[in-house]
C-alpha cells in the first residue's frame, strides 16, 4: 500500500515555501483534481476574482435599456442585463457558441465567450424592494446590503441570516433591533457588541451569553444589570445608564476605546470560534467534522482549505461555495456534484463553468442552463464531447492549463473592490496586474458637502432634514447619507450618528471575523502552546486553549 505523506512546495505567486499534508492529496486524487502550484493563501485569493463586494450604481440593462442598480463596475467587459431578463427566455446563450480552435490557448477562447455572455445586474431572487443590495435572497427592504438570506430592513449590513430592523451588523445570525454588531447571535436590542449571544438590552458587549441589560461586559454567562462586569441593582443600573451618553459622538468614541482596551487586556479570547465541531481546524466552523484549514463554514463534512461555505462533503479548495459534493478549485459555487475549476455555477460533472446554471457534463462553458454536452456553448452529442473534452484537456496539459483556476483575467471587477479584499487587505495592485487582474484606481472622493466631522455632536441637536444633507467621510472622502430611515433608528435608540462611510464601517467591523492564519501563543491560564487566529499587533492578553476557555468562562 502506497502511504502518501506530505509535499513541500514553493508557491509560483507569493514564492513561500508550502505544504501540501498527506489529506489534502488524498482528496485531490479522489475528486481528480491537480496538486496545486500555489499556497493557500494566493489559491484562496484568487478564488475572489468573480466575487463583487463594489459599490453600488446605477446602470442601464444592455438588452431592455431598463434602469439597474449594481456593484458591477463601469464600463465592464460583459453585457448586464436585469436579473428577471437574464433568467428569461428572451436570449440564448447558445448563439453565442465557438468551435474550439486547438491553435489557440483554451483559456482565451473562453475569455472571448465570457465577454460575450451577460451577467444578472445583481445576485439573489425572491426579494421585495432590495434594489440597493447584492446577494440578497428572501429578504424584505434592504439598503446598501449584501450577502443575506431571509432578512427584513436591514441596512448597511454585510453577511447576515434571519434578522431584522437593523442597521451596521456583520456576520451575524437572528439579530432584531440591533445596532453595529459583529459575529453576534440570537439577540434582540444588541448595540455595539462582538460574539455574544442570546442577549437583551444591552451595549458593548464582548463574548457574553444570554445577558440582560448589561452594559460594557465581557466573557459574562447569564447575568443582569452588569456594568464593567460588576453587579449593580435594578434601580442603580438604570441610574448609571442614564448617565452614559450614547448620542454623543465624543462619548461614544470615548466609550469605544475603552471597549477595545476591555478587548486587549481583561478579555479572555478563545482559541477558535468552533461549534459544535469534531476533527477539525479553522475558525468559524459550525456543525463541521473533519473540515482542515476551513473557516467561517457550516453543516459540512471532510473538506479542507476553504473559506466561507456550507453543506459540502469531500470538497477541497473553494471560496464561497455551498451545497457541493466531491468538487474543487471553486470560487461561488452554488451546488453540485464532482464540479471542479468553476465559478458562479451549479451543476454536476463539468469543468471550468461560469454563470452555469443545472448543467451536467458541460466543459468550458458560461451563461448556460439546463444544459448538457456543451463545451464553449455549442452543443454536442455524447460521444462528440467527450472525443472533443479529451483533445481540450490535452492541448489544455501542453500548454500547461489544465487544472488550474481560471486567470486573473476572467474577474469580474476590480480586485481591489472584490470580497477578496476583505480577506486579504494587504493585496497590492502590482501583484493583480502582474497576475493579469484588474485594479481601480478611479477616484471616488467627494468634495460638495460637508465634513462629516461637523455634524452636532448630539443627535440631539439635530433635525431630520439632517438625511437630505450631503456628507463626506474623513477617512476615505467618499460622499454618504444618513437615510431617513437610519435616522429616525439612531433617533429612537438616542445613537450617535456615523461618521464613517457605510462600506468602510462593513469593512471595518469584518476585520476580526477575516483572520485565516494562526500565530503562536501560551495559553492565559495553563501556558500550553496553541495556535490561534489572532494576529499580534492586536495585543490580546489573555488567549486560552478550548479546555482552559470551558473550565473558566463557558
Ligand atoms: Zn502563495
Ligand atoms: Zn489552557
Amino acid at each position: 500500500m502506497n502511504t502518501k505523506s506530505q509535499l513541500n512546495k514553493n508557491c509560483i505567486d507569493c514564492k513561500n515555501e508550502f505544504t501540501i499534508d498527506s489529506g489534502d492529496l488524498l482528496l485531490y486524487e479522489k475528486i481528480g483534481l491537480k496538486i496545486p502550484e500555489k499556497c493557500f493563501e494566493c489559491r484562496t485569493k484568487q478564488y475572489f476574482i468573480f466575487s463583487i463586494f463594489g459599490k453600488f450604481r446605477k446602470g442601464v440593462s444592455d438588452l431592455s435599456g431598463e434602469s439597474l442598480i449594481t456593484v458591477f463596475p463601469n464600463n465592464p467587459r460583459y453585457p448586464i442585463y436585469k436579473s428577471h431578463e437574464w433568467w428569461s427566455d428572451d436570449w440564448d446563450p447558445l448563439v453565442f457558441g465557438q468551435d474550439y480552435d486547438s491553435s489557440k490557448s483554451f483559456f482565451t477562447q473562453l475569455k472571448e465567450l465570457q465577454e460575450k455572455i451577460p451577467r444578472p445586474h445583481q445576485i439573489g431572487q425572491n426579494n421585495t424592494n432590495c434594489d440597493w443590495s447584492d446577494d440578497v435572497w428572501d429578504s424584505k427592504n434592504c439598503y446598501l446590503t449584501r450577502s443575506v438570506s431571509k432578512c427584513d430592513n436591514l441596512s448597511y449590513c454585510y453577511r447576515i441570516l434571519d434578522s431584522k430592523d437593523s442597521f451596521d451588523l456583520v456576520y451575524s445570525f437572528n439579530l432584531e433591533n440591533c445596532y453595529d454588531c459583529v459575529g453576534c447571535h440570537n439577540s434582540f436590542n444588541l448595540n455595539f457588541s462582538e460574539k455574544s449571544k442570546d442577549c437583551i438590552d444591552s451595549y458593548f458587549l464582548f463574548d457574553c451569553r444570554n445577558c440582560q441589560n448589561c452594559f460594557m461586559c465581557w466573557n459574562l454567562r447569564n447575568k443582569q444589570f452588569c456594568i464593567k462586569n460588576k453587579q449593580y441593582t435594578r434601580e442603580k443600573y438604570l441610574e448609571e445608564l442614564k448617565k452614559i451618553k450614547l448620542d454623543s459622538y465624543k462619548n461614544i468614541e470615548n466609550l469605544k476605546i475603552e471597549f477595545e482596551n476591555i478587548l486587549k487586556n481583561e478579555a479572555v479570547h478563545r482559541e477558535n470560534f468552533n461549534i459544535k465541531t469534531t476533527n477539525s481546524t479553522g475558525n468559524y466552523l459550525t456543525n463541521c467534522d473533519k473540515c482542515v484549514n476551513t473557516f467561517a463554514w457550516e453543516n459540512s463534512q471532510n473538506c479542507r482549505n476553504s473559506l466561507r461555505g456550507l453543506n459540502t462533503k469531500d470538497c477541497i479548495d473553494q471560496g464561497f461555495s455551498w451545497n457541493l459534493e466531491l468538487s474543487g478549485n471553486n470560487g461561488i459555487v452554488d451546488g453540485g456534484y464532482q464540479i471542479k475549476h468553476s465559478a458562479c455555477s451549479v451543476g454536476r460533472y463539468s469543468e471550468y463553468l461560469d454563470l452555469c446554471k443545472e448543467v451536467e457534463y458541460c466543459f468550458g462553458c458560461v451563461g448556460l442552463r439546463n444544459k448538457k454536452y456543451c463545451i464553449l456553448n455549442k452543443q454536442y452529442d455524447k460521444e462528440k464531447y467527450e472525443k472533443l473534452k479529451e483533445k481540450i484537456i490535452a492541448d489544455m496539459e501542453n500548454r500547461e492549463e489544465y487544472g488550474k483556476f481560471f486567470p486573473y483575467s476572467f474577474g469580474t471587477g476590480s480586485y481591489n473592490l472584490t470580497n477578496g479584499i476583505i480577506y486579504f487587505p494587504s493585496t497590492t495592485k502590482e501583484e493583480v496586474l502582474k497576475n493579469g487582474g484588474y485594479w481601480s484606481d478611479e477616484d471616488l472622493s467627494q468634495t460638495n458637502g460637508i465634513s462629516s466631522l461637523e455634524l452636532p455632536d448630539s443627535i440631539l441637536d439635530t433635525e431630520p432634514e439632517i438625511s437630505k444633507q450631503a456628507l463626506i467621510c474623513p477617512e476615505t472622502k467618499y460622499r454618504f447619507n444618513i437615510s431617513q430611515a437610519e435616522y429616525e433608528f439612531h433617533k429612537r435608540k438616542n445613537f450617535v450618528l456615523p461618521r464613517l462611510h457605510f462600506d468602510l464601517r462593513i469593512m471595518r467591523k469584518m476585520k476580526t471575523m477575516s483572520v485565516i492564519k494562526t500565530y503562536p501563543y501560551k495559553c492565559f491560564y495553563c501556558e500550553k502552546d496553541i495556535e490561534a487566529y489572532y494576529p499580534p499587533e492586536w495585543n490580546y492578553q489573555k488567549i486560552a486553549c478550548e479546555e482552559c476557555y470551558k473550565q473558566n468562562i463557558a
